[in-house]
């Protein structure tokens, strides 16, 4: 494997920790940069460890306070903050790849300043990519970025579908390579068999407990109401140009298959392996080689047993709500995700219950007339309406929770 210079963007979160995992375990692997928004103290930590050359804190006050600590405990580390500076490590002329961890709409400057720097990007960011959509994607073709796939589905896919066919850019007749359709798997998440009467009083605490995996809060939640894998059709049909009729799901309550590719002949590839991002970061890392990751042997006798069983759009619409997005396409997925993440934060700060995810979505892109993304300033201003009409309908959305829980 080449040597490669690393930005890991939000380094302090789940995926930024596997990633300096595997980086360590790695010796052609050297970090460049590492960012996050406001843990300086666990930055400081990751810092001591890789000694990277620039360390990048979102918000500044938390930069002041992480330059004090990196100067009493004699890092060479330089610090900088806020959002160009995200973009400056992202596209730096000595990086050579950047990992894209943001957890959000706020990943999408950094993520694009690194694909106009033609940079080989490791994409977590699923947010970034369904906000913005086909523009992200030309970006980087237009600049020679390479895009690898790190959510699992998509590693998987990417690894089951025509290597010849998914290494090159633009969209790809999959018919003539005989691929047929997708399958993405969903866990199903910790409230696979509740009801939605259980699901209306579900607690922050309860959708961040996800059975199989070790996540950050937000895609926790989105795994709970399935609006992850529902962002996760969209990426699917944006990284592959498959239309939607092309890509189903099934809920794969033990993660061990990580999605599959049909072909025409009846054969159908599967990727499977123990569920821990440390193999797909690390076969984006290595990519067209193998590295190892520190992921222990599958052990199938032990697992034993696979089950599959169809997703309910009935108790988790944010995944008919994503197949909606997806359908109408133009500024729909964008609206989508705003208004998703609006409402998970609301939720995780207690606001609204559970069930008033879905309904505040739907409310939004009810109150949304799609439009073509033609510029990125398209995509900003949607974003923005999305984020502000969400905002303004929360209170609705708390009055009739309160309304459902009297009644
Ligand atoms: P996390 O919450 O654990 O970490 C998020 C990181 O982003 C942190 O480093 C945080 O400091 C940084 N951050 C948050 N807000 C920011 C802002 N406004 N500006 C700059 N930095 C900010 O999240 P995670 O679980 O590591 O997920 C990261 C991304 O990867 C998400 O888009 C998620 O959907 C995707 N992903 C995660 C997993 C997983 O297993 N955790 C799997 C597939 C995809
Ligand atoms: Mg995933």
């Amino acid at each position: 494997m080449k040597e490669q210079y690393i930005t890991v963007l939000g380094a302090t979160g789940s995926i930024g920790r596997s990633t300096l995992d595997v980086i360590r375990r790695n010796p052609g692997l050297r970090v460049y940069a590492l960012t996050a928004n406001r843990n300086w103290q666990r930055l400081l930590e990751l810092a001591k460890a890789c000694q990277p050359e620039v360390l990048v804190m979102a918000d500044p006050e938390a930069a002041e306070q992480l330059t004090r600590a990196v100067q009493c405990a004699g890092l060479p580390s330089r610090i900088t903050s806020g959002e160009q500076a995200l973009c400056e490590v992202a596209s730096h002329h000595s990086v050579t790849t950047v990992m894209a961890a943001i957890v959000g709409g706020a990943g999408l400057p950094p993520v694009l300043a690194a694909a106009r720097a033609g940079k080989k990007i490791l994409l977590a960011n699923k947010e970034a990519l369904v906000m913005a959509g086909p523009l992200f994607l030309k970006e980087a073709r237009d600049h020679g970025a390479t895009i690898l796939p790190v959510d699992s589905e998509h590693n998987a896919l990417f690894q089951c579908l025509p290597q010849h066919a998914v290494s090159g850019s633009g969209a790809v007749d999959w018919s003539a390579h005989g691929v047929k359709k997708l399958t993405l798997t969903a866990s199903g998440g910790p409230f696979r068999e509740w009801s939605r009467d259980q699901m209306k009083l579900a607690t922050p605490e309860q959708a961040v407990a996800h059975p199989n995996w070790s996540m950050g809060a937000k895609i926790s939640v989105d795994s709970a109401t399935l609006m992850n894998k529902g962002l996760e059709v969209i990426e699917a049909s944006l990284l592959f140009s498959m239309p939607q009729a092309s890509i189903d799901v099934v809920i794969h309550p033990e993660s061990i298959v990580h999605s599959l590719v049909h072909y025409v002949d009846g054969s159908v590839l599967a990727q499977a392996g123990r569920p821990d991002m440390r193999t797909p970061i690390a076969h984006a890392l290595a990519w067209p080689e193998r590295i190892s990751s520190g992921v222990e042997p599958l052990d199938l006798v032990a697992v034993s047993r696979l089950r599959f069983q169809a997703p309910d759009l009935e108790r988790f619409p944010c995944l008919a709500l994503a197949f909606e997005a997806l359908r109408k396409g133009e500024s729909a997925p964008t609206v989508l995700n705003a208004a998703n993440e609006v409402a998970v934060e609301a939720f995780l700060a207690g606001r609204i219950g559970f069930m008033a995810i879905p309904e505040l979505v739907r409310k939004v892109m009810d109150a949304h007339e799609c439009r073509p993304l033609q510029a990125l300033a398209d995509v900003y201003d949607i974003d923005n309406w999305a984020r502000r009409n969400a905002r303004d309908l929360l209170q609705a959305v708390v009055d009739s929770d309160v309304g459902s829980h009297n009644g």
